[in-house]
């Protein structure tokens, strides 16, 4: 199972303009963190996107680069990358930026997705739905656990989470085809073959009906329920979106600052783990996630090389590139496992370094793994020889 984030093609736009923009230009002219408690003015937008189309946008500038490139934060938490040529007017509106509340969400969607949709409402979560209510209610359900059961985790780890800016939302198509049809524009072609994915860029998740392809589609609850716990993996695929959504809107990771995937990745699969034993086929967190760890170990016993931990650190290629993207995955998923389990001080400290970094800098593969060093332990061959022992023991 390769799970496929919209992340990775919205990292290269952004590379792609910051790199334009001169790679000068994007540190000194930072004009605020994508974050909530930092006033902001709100300004009415008139540009064509990246595919120029038009677009009409209230928002607020985050940064600008030195040939007049802006990166815009829109009022339903969708970010912009605005290229110079590609601006048509700019002005200022009167009143602080404010994120839209529910109503305003609401109102923006049916505006944007094609007729049919509805909505359910939870306290976090708005989930737009042509699945049914039934459905959106069991993914809001599943979503709220979610969004507890992270937080509750990393605040006993003394890791404080803030609440979300934006509703969070999810969009539920009623089976793969329609799904696919909208995530190809959405996302692009890699988006579209998952099982669902969790945009950077648009800050929701984009799933669909796991119960569709069914001769008879779930309605009630008790039928969703029995349907998709028959198969947990399809439900770890939600809850790993969901996991990534929850951490880029609670403060765990910055939307447009340097993450390395093996931590982001590693994370939503730490949770993603299904849990068999329980009738909704989620529930706990950190259980050893067995097709992750099989995957693992046949990579440790075929292919993995002695430098592997150091690729894994250093760069995100190995996820990026289709090969090797599996076993790149598996391993981030062992190595966050065995760093939780064992050296969870060192996991916090490197994620505390993460937060702090300023959004739009990429950082060096020599820098990458210097921040690892630091924070985790110096001493990569010895952290190697321990963490294949530690796993090696675990049974699948
Ligand atoms: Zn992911």
């Amino acid at each position: 199972m390769t799970v496929v984030d919209s992340r990775r093609g919205f990292l290269r736009t952004l590379g792609r303009f910051g790199l334009q923009c001169g790679a000068l230009g994007w540190a000194s002219e930072l004009l605020g963190q994508v974050g909530p408690n930092i006033s902001k003015s709100l300004e009415h937008f008139q540009f064509d996107d990246s595919r120029m189309k038009s677009r009409v946008v209230n928002g607020t500038v985050l940064t600008t680069a030195r040939d007049g490139g802006l990166l815009v934060l829109g009022q339903d938490g969708r970010l912009w990358t605005v290229e110079p040529q590609n601006l048509k007017s700019r002005e200022p509106l009167e009143g602080e930026f404010k994120p839209w509340d529910s109503k305003s969400m609401i109102r923006s969607l049916e505006n944007e997705l094609v007729r049919g949709c509805e909505f359910v409402q939870t306290r976090h979560y708005l989930v737009a739905t042509y699945a049914g209510r039934a459905y959106a209610q069991w993914c809001a359900g599943l979503f709220e656990r979610l969004y507890q059961a992270f937080r509750n985790y990393w605040k006993q780890r003394d890791v404080t989470l803030r609440d979300p800016e934006f509703p969070l939302v999810a969009v539920v198509f009623k089976d793969e085809r329609q799904f696919r049809r909208f995530a190809t524009e959405d996302a692009g072609a890699d988006a579209a073959e998952s099982k669902g994915y969790f945009s950077i860029e648009s800050n929701r998740i984009v799933i669909y009906d796991l119960t569709s392809s069914e001769r008879s589609p779930a309605t009630t609850m008790a039928e969703i329920v029995r349907s998709v716990s028959a198969n947990p993996f399809n439900i770890a695929t939600v809850v790993h979106e969901a996991t990534h959504q929850i951490a880029f809107n609670s403060g765990m990771h910055v939307r447009l600052s340097d993450n390395p995937l093996w931590l982001t990745e590693g994370m939503a699969m730490f949770f993603e783990t299904p849990d068999l034993t329980n009738r909704t086929g989620w529930r706990t967190i950190g259980l050893v996630n067995e097709l992750r760890l099989r995957q693992f170990q046949n990579y440790c016993d075929k292919r993995r090389e002695a430098n592997s931990l150091e690729t894994l650190l250093s760069s995100d290629r190995r996820f990026t590139d289709a090969d090797s993207a599996v076993d790149a995955y598996s391993e981030a998923w062992a190595l966050t496992y065995y760093l939780l389990r064992t050296q969870q001080a060192s996991y916090v400290r490197l994620l505390r370094k993460l937060q702090e970094q300023p959004v739009l800098q990429w950082q060096t593969e020599a820098e990458r793994l210097e921040d690892f060093r630091k924070n985790v332990l110096d001493d990569l061959g010895k952290l190697d020889a321990d963490f294949l022992k530690y796993i090696r023991k675990i049974k699948a």
